[in-house]
C-alpha cells in the first residue's frame, strides 16, 4: 500500500510498552514448522513474473500461477474477477483470488494480503514512471501466505477453518502528494484498495464471516517492526493483543512491538466497515519515521530488501495463532 496515515481514522492511543512473563505451557505444541526458504521462494517466483500490474500480462500470469498453487495444495479457489476505474480514468480487470482450507468447518480465520503492484515508483527520485518489483509491497505478504498454505496442505490438525484472501487493486491509489485532489465516484470509499471494497460488499459467498482476519501488507524488510496501528486497535484490540502476545512467546518481540501507533488506510479498513469482519494490519512501521520504509514505491522495493528471518517471524507467528485455535 498506500499513503500515510488517514485523517478520518488517526487514533491516537497512548504508548505503552508491556512486558510478559513467559512459561513453557502458553506456547502452543505441534505447530509445523515455517519454512522461510519455502516462503522467500514464493516472493522470487512472484517478482518472476514482473511487476503484476492490473491489465498487464505479468500480472495474468501471476494470478494464474497463484490460483493454481492454491489448488495443488488442496483448496478450494474462487475467482472473482470484477472491474473498476483508477483515478486515472483507467478500466482495470481485477480477480480476488479466495483459497479455503476445511471448507466443512464453521470456525473461520481470515488471512490477506494484496498481489497487485503499483503502476509506478512515485516516491522515487528518478525512473518515477517505471514500475517496480514489489518484492515487499505486494510479492512479501502473499510468500507468506503461499507458505502458510502449503503447510497446511501437510498438516491435517488445525482445528479451524482458514480462507486465504489475496485482493488485487490495492496499490492503484492517486501519485504522491496528490491526495484527495480527485473526487471518487459513488461507491467507492478510496482510490486504494479497490479489491477488498470490492469484495467486502460483495462476498464470494453470500452469508461469509470469519472470527477474526489478519492482514499482511509488506511484511518481508529486513530489520522490519510491526507496532500496534491504529485502526487494527480501534476495531479488534483482542486480536492485536493475541497475536503480538504469541510473537512475544515464540521470541519474536523485535518484531512485534506492543505499542501503539497511528492507523492507516490498508485493506483491513474495507473488512472491517463493510464486511464487519473484525480484521487486523501488520504493516511494518519505524520509529521517528512512520509507516513507509525508503523502499516504498521506489526502485528499492525489491528482492534485495527481502529478509528471510522477517518472513519467519510473521508466518510462524501466524501458524502458532491459527494451531492454537479451539474449534
Ligand atoms: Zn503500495
Amino acid at each position: 500500500m498506500l499513503f500515510g496515515p488517514t485523517l478520518c481514522l488517526i487514533v491516537f492511543n497512548s504508548c505503552t510498552v508491556e512486558k510478559e512473563k513467559v512459561t513453557e505451557q502458553q506456547i502452543p505444541i505441534n505447530v509445523p514448522d515455517f519454512n522461510s526458504d519455502s516462503a522467500y521462494f514464493f516472493v522470487q517466483k512472484q517478482v518472476s513474473f514482473g511487476p503484476r500490474i492490473p491489465n498487464s500480462r505479468s500480472h495474468k500470469e501471476a494470478g494464474d500461477y497463484l490460483v493454481s498453487q492454491f489448488k495443488s495444495y488442496g483448496a478450494a479457489v474462487i475467482e472473482q474477477e470484477f472491474i473498476e476505474y483508477s483515478f486515472d480514468h483507467k478500466k482495470l480487470e481485477l480477480r480476488n483470488i479466495i483459497a479455503s482450507f476445511y471448507p466443512e468447518t464453521s470456525k473461520r480465520i481470515l488471512l490477506a494480503a494484496h498481489w497487485d503492484t503499483r503502476p509506478f515508483a512515485d516516491k522515487d527520485i528518478e525512473n518515477r514512471n517505471v514500475p517496480f518489483e514489489g518484492a515487499n509491497d505486494g510479492a512479501s505478504g502473499v510468500g507468506v501466505l503461499l507458505e502458510i498454505a502449503r503447510v497446511l496442505s501437510q498438516n491435517d490438525s488445525l482445528k479451524v477453518g482458514i480462507d486465504i484472501i489475496l485482493f488485487d487493486g490495492e496499490d492503484w491509489g492517486e501519485r504522491d502528494g496528490d491526495q484527495n485532489s480527485i473526487s471518487l465516484p459513488n461507491g467507492l470509499d478510496s482510490w486504494w484498495c479497490l479489491g477488498s471494497q470490492h469484495w467486502s460488499k460483495n462476498k464470494h459467498k453470500k452469508s461469509y464471516s470469519a472470527s477474526y482476519g489478519i492482514l499482511l501488507d509488506m511484511v518481508g524488510a529486513r530489520r522490519s517492526q510491526f507496532f500496534r496501528e491504529g485502526a487494527s486497535m480501534t476495531f479488534a484490540p483482542k486480536i492485536v493483543n493475541k497475536i503480538w502476545t504469541m510473537a512475544g512467546r515464540i521470541g519474536y518481540s523485535d518484531y512485534f512491538v506492543k505499542q501503539d501507533v497511528p492507523a492507516i488506510t490498508d485493506d483491513h479498513i474495507y473488512v472491517n466497515q463493510f464486511a464487519k469482519i473484525p480484521m487486523i494490519d501488520i504493516v511494518p512501521y519505524q520509529a521517528g519515521i512512520g509507516f513507509f520504509g525508503e523502499y516504498h514505491h521506489t526502485q528499492k522495493d525489491n528482492l534485495f530488501i527481502i529478509n528471510k528471518e522477517t518472513l519467519k517471524a510473521v508466518g510462524s507467528t501466524l501458524l502458532h495463532v491459527v494451531y492454537d485455535e479451539e474449534p
